[in-house]
């Protein structure tokens, strides 16, 4: 496909598909003679980049959320740190595609981080020496910065993060998308078709209007045909980090997310109960599994990143071409 070097009318058809520079939305864009004459419409070669850049990645995980402050990044850090501290055998990755929000930087202590860039790529910035990092975050000037892209841009940069990165050999990538579904998981699934998704994780809250988003979630990937690893329930519980005692801050009305998940057929990974320390963790970019080990957020943590691992093995047995 050819670049869009112009930002496209908001109600823009899609570069790639029939009506591109035909539709009524097209009238007066910038790029109608480009993509009216076909151009757009050719296979792009980013696709045939991006698999040969990730060639030696075993698994890439997509992270999604129906809805934002679930908790997605966090959850997105815990089982990258999980999967990178308890084997150091294996390498991690982590891309943050939320480009208008990228949290990764702040949650894992990298802001201010720079990108160097040598002559094989982008080199990700190394949280541990198993574990690494490429955010937009580290693109922009501080982070308070707006990014305001329309999708012709977003599209640009998601390309370019995933074929550009000098990962090395990785066991797992694990992409931390923005909530809902939105130009970034369009424009990364149709880049890592070519290369395969392992699966997707899909991150809730107990509470049905959560839920209700979910469900959305779990239609997308079926769409697109991303299979989907399982849910898990953030701030299943409060867990008062003295006495232990547990309370429900977000009441399952309906059930839950084990609920919803075994009436849409996907498995239920676990829940994560909500632990005030964590958040501070967070804020702090420090590493919640060292600071806080004997929490039961960590041991909830460890049933969940250990049938990952298995359902990855599984979708692997299942989908042959995705690991050739
Ligand atoms: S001309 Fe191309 S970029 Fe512009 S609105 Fe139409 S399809 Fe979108």
């Amino acid at each position: 496909m050819a670049d869009i070097p112009k930002e496209a009318p908001e109600h823009c058809p899609g570069t790639q598909s029939e009506s591109a520079g035909k539709a009524s939305a097209c009238a007066g864009c910038p790029n109608q003679s480009l993509c009216s004459s076909g151009a757009t419409r050719q296979p792009d070669p980013g696709i045939a980049l991006v698999k040969e850049r990730l060639s030696s990645v075993q698994n890439k995980l997509l992270v999604l959320s129906g809805k934002g402050g679930v908790g997605k990044s966090t959850v997105t850090s815990l089982i990258s740190r999980y999967l990178a501290a308890s084997n150091l055998d294996k390498n991690v990755g982590i891309l943050d595609i939320d480009i208008c929000g990228p949290s990764q930087p702040r949650v894992l202590g990298a802001l201010g981080e720079q990108i160097h860039q040598s002559g094989s790529g982008w080199s990700p910035v190394y949280i541990e020496d198993n574990l690494s990092l490429m955010s937009i975050g580290f693109l922009l000037g501080s982070p308070s910065d707006a990014v305001i892209w329309r999708g012709p841009k977003k599209n640009g940069m998601i390309r370019q993060f995933l074929s550009e990165v000098d990962w090395g050999s990785l066991d797992y990538l694990i992409l931390d998308t923005p909530p809902g579904t939105s130009d970034e998981h369009l424009s990364a699934t149709s880049y890592l078709k070519g290369t395969g998704i392992t699966g997707a994780i899909i991150v809730t809250t107990p509470p049905q209007v959560a839920l209700l988003d979910v469900r959305k979630e779990i239609d997308f990937c079926r769409k697109v045909n991303i299979p989907i690893l399982g849910v898990v329930e953030n701030m299943s519980v409060f867990v008062c980090p003295k006495c232990k005692n547990t309370a429900e801050i977000f009441p399952a009305s309906t059930g839950g997310a084990e609920t919803m998940s075994k009436e849409l057929n996907v498995e239920f990974l676990g829940s994560i109960p909500l632990d005030p320390l964590l958040a501070r963790c967070c804020d702090e970019g420090k590493n919640f599994l060292t600071e806080m080990p004997n929490s039961p957020t960590v041991s909830a943590l460890n049933d969940i990143c250990n049938r990952i691992i298995q359902k990855c093995e599984e979708e692997k047995e299942n989908c042959p071409n995705n690991f050739a």
